[in-house]
């Protein structure tokens, strides 16, 4: 940057501290942290408050279907800042405290402790929350895990080896808590009702091929199953019933059945919402000031123009990431008079199940063409993900090489042809 520009930099910063004075984010994980980090290296030095229903620090959720869940890491490791950096970041941690309603008119946000926080700027990252089968009964050993304090109780549930646990939904959350479950001695079967395990995520085929490693480690898998209910006795879990009558017994039912976005307290604030809050391309939700990110957020993503599919919502740690600091920033360019800049981004997510370490970039979708380019489904594997003579997504199973190099590829909407192209150069 030449003295010029940062001189500019700094005056509009300034500008934009002055118009904005207190910046509200609501959701005290990854996409709000890092819309805070990103205020403050950009130069805001007005005040900031960070509002979270939990009362823990930020801290990262992957580990807790994994390492943590496994017993090898404790809950210090996974926060997401050290105690000093966080308290250098000079915030007001409003921890253990809900945000129940959104005031736009008046620019508040109304808290569950009766308090209520006028805004200048506000981010919403409330992230996303499991959902729950139809008339779930509240039986001791019915468990879910999206938060630390599920995690700390789903750990001490599975540690004696032997520990029967049914896992509903073989979606992310299901089969790496099976894998970690497995792994510790415990007797594992997945239910799910889709026909093949991950079909969201990577359609029938694939999502098939990466979940075979379940099967070589003896964990159970049932796809196309109907689930009745979840029984019990005595205030205790003792198994789940299925449509054709079969009793799966359980010591442990973990639900992992998707999650729904966080937004139910901004129901009547303004704001559109339709599977998350609805924002325009540059994570801005429509009201003065308001943007949103991660788990929550919709929006529209050029990169897969013109497929319906571009206007989407994203489940996974590195856009929760990327789109904290990006709504952040554009909160910052807009005060401070300059124009907000769309977020086009190719998602990318992993996954660790057993030995399998599985990297995805861009999309998938049911229709897509699938071409396994490196490798056998039967092991380590890539495949590209295809449609409309476009690439649109590739998958590799314990393959890192053969999936980054196609990111910039994605966001350069490239051809079906280039990526083939591109697959031969990696493999030969
Ligand atoms: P969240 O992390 O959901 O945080 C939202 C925060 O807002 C929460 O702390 C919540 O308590 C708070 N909140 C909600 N409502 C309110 C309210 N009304 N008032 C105040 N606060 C509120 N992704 C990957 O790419 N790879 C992985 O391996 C991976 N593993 C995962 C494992 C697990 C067990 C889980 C649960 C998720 C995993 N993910 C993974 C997904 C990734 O963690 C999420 O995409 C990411 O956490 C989303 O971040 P977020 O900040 O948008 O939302
Ligand atoms: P998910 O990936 O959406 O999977 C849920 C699975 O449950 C789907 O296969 C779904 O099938 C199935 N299902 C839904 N209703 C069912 C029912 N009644 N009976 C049986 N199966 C049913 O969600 P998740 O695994 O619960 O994960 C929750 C969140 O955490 C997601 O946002 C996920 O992205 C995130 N997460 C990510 C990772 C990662 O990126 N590595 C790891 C863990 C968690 P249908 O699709 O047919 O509904």
């Amino acid at each position: 940057m030449t003295d010029a520009t940062t001189e500019a930099t700094t005056e509009a910063t300034t500008e934009a501290t002055s118009r904005l004075g207190h910046v509200v984010v609501v959701g005290a994980s990854l996409a709000g942290l890092r819309a805070c980090e990103t205020l403050r290296t950009d130069g805001f030095t007005g005040r900031i408050s960070l509002v979270g229903a939990e009362q823990e620090v930020p801290y990262d959720r992957p580990p807790l279907s994994k390492k943590l869940l496994a017993g090898d890491w404790e809950p210090d490791r996974i926060r997401l800042r050290k105690p000093d950096d966080l308290a250098g970041l000079g915030l007001d941690l409003v921890l253990g405290v809900r945000a129940t309603g959104l005031d736009a008119d008046r620019r508040a946000v109304a808290l569950d402790d009766g308090r209520e926080l006028a805004y200048d700027g506000l981010v919403i990252a409330t992230g996303a929350a499991p959902r729950r089968l139809p008339g779930q009964p509240d039986l001791d050993g019915v468990c879910e895990l999206r938060t630390l304090a599920d995690a700390v109780d789903l750990r001490a549930r599975i540690a004696e080896p032997g520990t029967r646990l049914v896992v509903i939904g073989a979606g992310f959350i299901g089969l790496e808590v099976a894998a970690t479950a497995r792994d510790r001695g415990c007797t594992v079967t997945v239910l799910e009702g889709a026909p093949s395990p991950l079909v969201r995520g990577l359609g029938v085929e694939m999502g098939a091929a990466v979940a075979s490693v379940h099967a070589r480690h003896d964990v159970e898998l049932r796809c196309g199953v109907r689930i009745e209910a979840i029984e019990g006795a005595n205030g205790r879990v003792t198994g789940v019933r299925l449509a054709d009558g079969t009793l799966v017994g359980a010591d442990v039912v973990l639900v992992g059945i998707g999650v729904a976005p966080a937004i139910g307290w901004l129901e009547g604030s303004g704001l559109q919402l339709a599977d998350g809050i609805v924002c325009d391309d540059t994570l801005h939700t429509g009201l003065p000031g308001v943007y949103a990110a991660g788990d929550c957020a919709r929006w529209h993503n050029h990169v897969f123009d013109p497929h319906d599919d571009a206007v989407m919502r994203v489940e996974h740690w590195t856009n929760a990431a990327e789109q904290g600091a990006h709504a952040a920033r554009n909160l910052l360019q807009v005060a401070a008079g300059e124009a907000p800049v769309p977020y086009e981004s190719v998602p990318f997510f992993w996954s660790d199940q057993f030995e399998s370490r599985i990297q995805f970039v861009g999309r998938a979708h049911g229709d897509d063409e699938v071409h396994v380019f490196a490798g056998s489904t039967d092991g380590a594997f890539a495949a590209l993900y295809g449609w409309q003579g476009r690439l649109r997504g590739v998958l590799g199973v314990s393959m890192p090489k053969m999936v980054m190099p196609f990111r910039a590829l994605l966001a350069a909407r490239a051809s079906w042809d280039d990526a083939l192209e591109k697959a031969r150069m990696l493999t030969s």
